[in-house]
């Protein structure tokens, strides 16, 4: 396996633009991914770029000036777990990760690069409304977490690009709920999983955002649903549930395999909904 390890991001850059190349940040799901049954090394066809020590992938910070906050894709879940300024919405998806070691070397950047459809971060991620950063020698652009994932293991991601940050606006809200189920506490990947944001005011909705994983090729959410509940009186919310739940219907498509069926994703998820929207004050 031929290694690259280059000292800063413009050097990365550097590199990864002029042959193909694997970022390798924690190495927690390439390492699975490639591994070798026989027991010889895990197998890359193209050489491994090693990210995961880069300085300027490592910051976390919020800009002041336009309020948000920027997370190094770089930055470990042991370490979003330290920082204060992390949304605890994320943190509690992060807590139900892996194990301590595991989340010692997994990156936020690696879990959405991944793609897959049960990654836990991305849930939280998109009713945060967190943007990614992508950058190549030229350019840097900015785009949505719901429209970098383009279905399991593929997204946006162009092969002389690296994710940079993830920006996540600094907005405070006055309700949060994150629920992981999987078929243990500690250690095991989401049967499914959901992220719900709202504010309230007068006990009228305010802003509302859910988002729903494991559930379908990628997550579940719906503009249109969050447009219907916003404005809605709080006491409305029971009666509005069977068109709410209508709304996602088509969209929640989860399939039967090792860790679950699809029955059993497609109603516990009606039922966190359910949970979410009648516990709002
Ligand atoms: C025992 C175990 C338990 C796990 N449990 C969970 C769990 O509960 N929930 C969960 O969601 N995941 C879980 N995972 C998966 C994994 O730990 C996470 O997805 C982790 O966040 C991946 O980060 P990483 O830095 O190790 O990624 P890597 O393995 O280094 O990379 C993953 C992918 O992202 C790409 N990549 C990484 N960084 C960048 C970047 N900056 N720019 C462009 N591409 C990049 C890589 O090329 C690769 O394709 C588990 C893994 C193991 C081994």
């Amino acid at each position: 396996m031929v290694t690259i390890t280059p000292k800063t991001l413009d050097e990365a850059l550097e590199f990864r633009s002029k042959e193909r190349m694997i970022p390798f940040a924690g190495g927690t799901d390439l390492m699975v991914r490639r591994r070798s049954w026989s027991g010889t090394s895990p197998h890359f066809e193209y050489p491994v770029l090693f990210i995961g020590k880069l300085p300027e992938l490592k910051k976390i910070a919020v800009a002041a000036e336009d309020n948000i906050l920027a997370i190094g894709a770089g930055v470990s879940l042991t370490e979003l777990l330290e920082h204060p300024e992390v949304p605890e919405i994320l943190k509690q998806a992060i807590r139900v990760m892996a194990s301590p070691a595991i989340r010692n070397l997994a990156t936020l950047g690696g879990n959405i690069c991944n793609s897959s459809p049960a990654a836990d971060t991305l849930p939280p991620l998109t009713v945060l409304s967190a943007t990614l950063v992508l950058q190549n020698t030229a350019s840097r652009r900015e785009v949505p977490v719901v429209e970098f994932i383009k279905g399991p293991g593929h997204n946006d991601l162009k092969t002389d690009e690296l994710l940079t940050a993830i920006h996540i606006p600094v907005v405070k809200n006055n309700f949060y709920f994150y629920k992981k189920v999987g078929t243990r506490k500690a250690d095991a990947l989401s049967k499914v999983s959901f992220a719900g944001l709202a504010q309230t005011s007068d006990e009228i909705i305010t802003e509302i955002k859910i988002a729903i994983g494991a559930v379908a090729p990628r997550v579940v959410s719906s503009v249109e649903a969050e447009a219907f509940l916003k404005g809605k009186p709080i006491s409305d919310l029971p009666k509005l549930l069977p068109e709410l739940k209508q709304m996602y219907e088509e969209y929640i498509r989860p399939i039967d395999d090792q860790r679950s069926s699809a029955a059993y994703r497609k109603e516990v998820s009606f039922r966190l909904m359910e949970h979410f929207i009648t516990q709002l004050k």
